[in-house]
């Protein structure tokens, strides 16, 4: 068997793991960085489309973040910016544009990010080392052993950045909450997050967007909501499932810009109400929402009464819909829960109940928003493990 003695060994390498290997290497620290893949990056190969929201200009507050402890990222995220990551775009040449609400995304392809990535770990102090399955560690007293049938890594400090559970398929595993749980963390529950709703009856509607505000669990966003076969997708549900547990309903706005007592008082009373709402809303929805709602649309303006007023305001601003469920792990963008932070250091992301044992990215309770905040707490929990490890 290979017997190798190193500083620091890293455990995944994804977002997080890639580039916390760049920062500890800085340091001076002889790294392994290990992953079971062929490949290095796979998440960030498929995310934000093929062209990776790699930041968010408009900066990666707490409020971005669902976790135990909300305050968790605040030192993490204050000490590496959107900006500090943007200079790797800028060194690297990467062309980017900016699209709504801040995100960031490479012109061409995320394989520039990873490429980037892959360029800052051509350092002699870092090795990288692909398909190094099955690993198992062992905790002494004078460090760690990382090992499997083939090899054996003796290290100072291990970092374990393999992430959370959604898409098995490309390496997802739930190794790093195994370990944690070995050593005394607890894991709080695991569910997909960023996923699409399975809502029965709107089939019909498939492919359509509508800009609308939901409400999910005191949280609230207005952004577009894609109708799928399954039932709702699109930003503004994405956004509101993070927020979401089995049986909750979600309240829907479909006219988040507007208020039905207004369009009513300035339309004329002759108007037919289906073509005076077609001012505002796709015919197809505004045929759909009326059957569902059991009312008449080709009613008159001026035959409104006061009680169907009501009704519509209700249905259109405040429509309460409860989803049967997620579409699960398999189409969620991350992982919701994971290795609680309460018995980890947020200023080095060191275990209190482990010492030298780190855990970073997204294998954390820490579950960000939609818009390049996953990645944003990837570089920024990667820079507090570099600069405490080298401590
Ligand atoms: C479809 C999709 C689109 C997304 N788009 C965006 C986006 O545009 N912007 C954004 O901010 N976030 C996005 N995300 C979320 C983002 O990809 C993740 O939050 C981020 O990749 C987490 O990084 P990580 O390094 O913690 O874990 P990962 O990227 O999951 O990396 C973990 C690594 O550990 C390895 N590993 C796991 N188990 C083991 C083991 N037992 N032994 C050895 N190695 C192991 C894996 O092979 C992997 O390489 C998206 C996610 C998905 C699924």
């Amino acid at each position: 068997m290979q017997k190798i003695t190193t500083d620091i060994v890293i455990i995944g390498a994804g977002a997080a793991g890639m580039m916390a290997a760049h920062f500890c290497a800085l340091k001076g620290k002889q790294v392994y960085l290990l992953d079971h893949n062929k490949q290095v990056g796979r998440k960030i190969l498929i995310s934000g489309g093929g062209k990776c929201n790699f930041t968010n200009i408009f900066g990666s507050s707490a409020e971005e973040y669902h976790s135990e402890n909300k305050h968790f990222v605040k030192s993490a995220l204050s000490r590496y910016t959107c900006y500090d990551f943007l200079e790797l775009i800028e060194k690297n040449k990467i062309p980017y544009e900016q699209r709504e609400v801040g995100k960031l995304f490479c012109l061409r392809s995320a394989k520039d990010i990873v490429n980037a990535l892959l360029e800052q770990l051509q350092k002699p102090n870092i090795h990288l080392k692909l398909e190094q399955k099955n690993l198992d560690v062992e905790i002494h007293d004078d460090g760690f052993r990382v090992f499997n049938s083939h090899v054996e890594y003796f290290c100072n400090s291990l970092v374990i950045a393999t992430g959370g559970i959604v898409l098995p398929s490309i390496g997802a595993s739930d190794f790093g909450h195994k370990l944690a749980k070995r050593v005394g963390h607890k894991i709080l529950p695991m569910s997909p997050a960023l996923v699409p709703f399975k809502v029965e009856g709107w089939s019909e509607l498939s492919g359509n967007a509508i800009k609308a505000g939901i409400t999910c669990n005191g949280y609230y966003v207005a952004e577009n909501v894609l109708f799928t076969h399954k039932g709702l997708s699109g930003p503004g549900v994405l956004k509101a499932s993070l927020f979401w547990n089995p049986g909750d309903f979600i309240e829907i706005n479909w006219l988040p810009q507007y208020h039905i007592s207004d369009i009513l008082k300035s339309a004329s009373g002759q108007k037919q109400l289906n073509s005076v709402l077609s001012e505002y809303l796709p015919k197809s929805f505004i045929k759909l929402f009326f059957e569902k709602i059991d009312f008449d649309s080709s009613i008159h303006i001026a035959k409104i009464s006061k009680k169907e007023e009501l009704m519509l305001e209700k249905n259109l601003h405040h429509m309460v819909i409860t989803p049967s469920g997620t579409e699960g792990f398999r189409k969620a963008e991350v992982t919701r829960g994971g290795v609680s932070t309460e018995f980890i250091s947020s200023k080095t992301m060191e275990s209190k109940l482990q010492k030298k044992l780190y855990f970073i990215g997204e294998v954390l309770d820490v579950t960000g928003q939609l818009g390049g905040h996953n990645f944003q707490w990837c570089w920024a929990s990667a820079y507090a493990v570099g600069q405490a490890i080298a401590e």
